[in-house]
């Protein structure tokens, strides 16, 4: 292969962090986004900062990851992430037990923690419950901007060549002797198709990875699975507020700017495009979110909404949402005729510069080219370069390599 010409499918966190990778491996790289820049579930997550406590008792080697992530992006993006920290708080005598193999989970993924009283937690937090009997911090915790974050990674893809379309939709995805060589786009600005050769294709397209994956004939064991968060006005706690018990319907308090949102839910669905909030997980939300801060059902209602993440699993297949993996995935379709095309099942948010690492060494290796990656090292640039960039790139739209 002596051109490698990289097309990305999905303009959300991960494709950002995939572009901002292979970009400085030197990969020429186009990135293609359907709607606006991280309109997906990117632009709705909670933005927690999981520093891997919650994960810790059900996989070590993920919350070591999360750990790991957490102090690289304080490195690299040390302006985009809120440095709160975490409490996971017990409001049963049950979730109270389970503090000590809590922390001997985080212990085991290195992830430093305290115990406290009740009365300790609500010293650090007063908006806590009086039935919350004790605490363990997590300093690692924290929470970031859902959108400024893969802004910086953007821009930073950009400062190393790759070029970005909005409003640019996939509609085909063309294979040629088993591997894949073109995809054809409808620039939804002009209502043109266009076909852009391509060695490598990447699909990033979250809960829609596998509605991608079937333009190119691949029918993809993914099931979209949303859930749902509610946030009022009102900063109640300064720290992440969790739950002292697994992950369960409701169990993360996150502050944004001067709001707090709870979150969240799982349920699945057959299609992300059409994902409508249950009206009644709204009370729910809130109670739930009382039972940990009192106040923040009476605080006045701001918004509920839904976001999808795509399951390793068929929708029939599925009983228990919750049950399923959160691992991430990077699927190489080589065996199904479309060698060169990759799909991303899964993964964080916080943990989106090592999925583009991870995928960009995938690429590296079937290229077979040993470009070793430095996402880890360079520090981002300031998300506010994005828009300037994009700008300048769309004052000439061109769906061409050149
Ligand atoms: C309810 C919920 C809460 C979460 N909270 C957190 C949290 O607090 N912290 C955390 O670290 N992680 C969190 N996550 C996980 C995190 O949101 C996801 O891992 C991350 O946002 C996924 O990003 P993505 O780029 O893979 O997908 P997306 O952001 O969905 O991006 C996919 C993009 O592909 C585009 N696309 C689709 N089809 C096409 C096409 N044909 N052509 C071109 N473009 C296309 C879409 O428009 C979309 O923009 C949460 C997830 C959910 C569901």
């Amino acid at each position: 292969m002596d051109q490698k010409r990289i097309v990305i499918i999905g303009g959300g966190g991960t494709g950002a962090a995939v572009a901002r990778d292979l970009g400085l491996r030197g990969y020429s790289v186009l990135l293609l986004e359907r709607d606006e820049f991280t309109g997906g579930t990117t632009g709705r997550h909670h933005g927690q900062l999981h520093s891997g406590a919650r994960y810790a008792m059900g996989d070590r080697e993920i919350a070591r990851e999360c750990l790991r992530e957490t102090e690289i992006l304080r490195r690299i993006a040390p302006d985009l992430i809120e440095d709160n920290g975490g409490l996971f708080v017990a409001v049963t005598d049950e979730e109270a037990d389970y503090a000590s193999q809590f922390r001997g989970a985080c212990a085991e993924a290195d992830i430093r923690t305290e115990l406290i009283s009740g009365k300790q937690a609500r010293e650090i937090e007063p908006a806590l419950s009086q039935a919350v009997r004790c605490a363990v911090t997590v300093p690692a915790d924290g929470s970031f901007d859902a959108w400024r974050l893969p802004a910086a990674f953007f821009a930073s893809a950009m400062e190393h060549g790759a070029k970005l379309f909005r409003y640019a939709n996939v509609i085909g995805i063309e294979t040629s002797g088993g591997s894949v060589s073109a995809v054809r786009v409808l620039d939804r600005m002009t209502n043109k198709e266009h076909k852009i050769e391509a060695d490598v294709v990447i699909n990033a397209g979250g809960p829609w990875v596998g509605k991608i994956a079937a333009l190119a004939g691949i029918d993809m064991e993914v099931t979209p699975s949303p859930g749902t968060m509610v946030a009022v006005q009102g900063r109640f706690a300064d720290k992440v507020i969790s739950r002292l018990r697994p992950p369960n319907d409701g169990d993360i308090i996150v502050p944004q700017r001067s709001f707090s949102i709870i979150g969240t839910t799982q349920w699945i669905t057959d299609d992300p495009d059409r994902i409508e909030t249950p009206p009644e997980e709204i009370p729910r939300m809130l109670h739930l979110a009382d039972e940990m801060i009192p106040a923040f059902s009476s605080a006045p209602f701001r918004a509920a909404w839904s976001a999808a993440r795509p399951l390793a699993k068929r929708a029939h297949e599925v009983k228990a949402a919750r049950a399923l993996s959160r691992d991430f995935d990077c699927v190489h379709h080589e065996n199904e005729g479309a060698a060169g095309l990759f799909s991303l099942v899964g993964g964080k948010a916080t943990v989106l510069r090592a999925m583009g690492e991870i995928v960009a060494d995938q690429v590296c290796s079937y290229i077979g080219e040993e470009r070793q990656g430095s996402s880890d090292q360079e520090k981002l640039p300031p998300y506010r370069r994005f828009y300037r960039f994009l700008k300048e790139q769309e004052s000439e739209r061109k769906f061409s390599w050149i």
